[in-house]
């Protein structure tokens, strides 16, 4: 039976109606380790990145309280492999313990596989799933070097987002390219074209132009990828990727001024041009 009397006298913040969050969450000042276990050179950049992830207008949003049932990290797939589990890293949160989320981020927060399951199922609504991606993304933000570290195979598949807006075109499965993918990748790439055209969807039809941008397109994509500021996020952890990036743009970005200044002075048929821009 709920009591209308005590529900009338409760304040809006979610996380006042969790009885448990009384008990557990911020601990006092004096009773929180104050980063002791840190090197000193740490612990500047770990207050520091907890505070930019505290004061993201997202954290509020998700994190709603926490009953501590463990809910959450009994459906987590990453819990039964990895020593990680959704419901330590909420705790941290509620306790605000700056030292424990800094361990966290630096050693197990990639071991999520983006499930949703913690968050379907969580009876406080937390969405779990969403904080690991802001820690993720603050991690990237702040260039730690398990962001780094973790980032550094997925390279190609950043360059081909950023600089076609796909991650693998179909024609892109040829046996060169993935040579530890076997004999069906041999068999699949001398079959695309039949596999296209057995979908019935014009644009599909064609493997050469149906997954590659036209140059307008590639230029919007990376212009969006820069004003965004990813392009800035990479800078700081792979600087390497992100000048190859930027001269594909430069590049790319002046092709597309030359082709508009012909275009505009007449000096460009409409038969002249290709059918996939990027060719140019
Ligand atoms: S989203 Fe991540 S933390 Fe949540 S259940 Fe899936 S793997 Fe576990
Ligand atoms: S399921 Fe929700 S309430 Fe339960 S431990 Fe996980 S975060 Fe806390």
């Amino acid at each position: 039976m709920v009591n209308k009397a005590l529900l009338s006298t409760l304040p809006d913040d979610p996380r006042y109606l969790d009885a448990s969050y009384n008990v557990q969450g911020p601990l006092p000042e004096e009773d929180r380790n104050l980063l002791s276990n840190l090197k000193p050179e740490e612990r500047e950049l770990a207050k520091q990145f907890w505070e930019a992830v505290k004061s993201d207008f997202r954290f509020n949003e998700y994190l709603r309280g926490c009953l501590n049932c463990g809910v959450c990290t009994s459906g987590c797939p990453a819990a039964k492999f990895y020593d990680f589990g959704p419901r330590e890293m909420i705790q941290y949160m509620m306790r605000n313990e700056v030292d424990k989320i800094w361990e966290f981020v630096n050693k197990k927060v990639w071991a999520c596989v983006q499930c949703y399951t913690c968050s379907m199922r969580c009876p406080f609504n937390n969405e779990i799933a969403g904080l690991i991606m802001l820690l993720r993304e603050y991690a990237v933000k702040f260039a730690l070097p398990s962001a780094k570290e973790v980032l550094a195979p997925y390279r190609r598949v950043l360059l081909t987002v950023i600089t076609m807006g796909n991650q693998v075109t179909p024609d892109m499965i040829q046996p060169d390219a993935f040579p530890d993918w076997g004999p069906q990748a041999v068999e699949e790439s001398k079959n695309m074209d039949v596999y296209r055209k057995a979908i019935p969807v014009d644009l599909l039809q064609r493997t050469d132009i149906g997954w590659h941008s036209s140059l307008q397109t590639a230029v919007e994509i990376m212009t969006i990828f820069i004003e965004s500021g990813v392009l800035d996020s990479i800078k700081k952890i792979d600087k390497d990727l992100y000048d190859m990036i930027m001269d594909i743009y430069e590049e790319r970005k002046q092709t597309l001024e030359e082709i508009k200044e012909k275009w505009k002075k007449g000096e460009l048929k409409e038969e002249d041009l290709p059918d996939s821009w990027l060719e140019l």
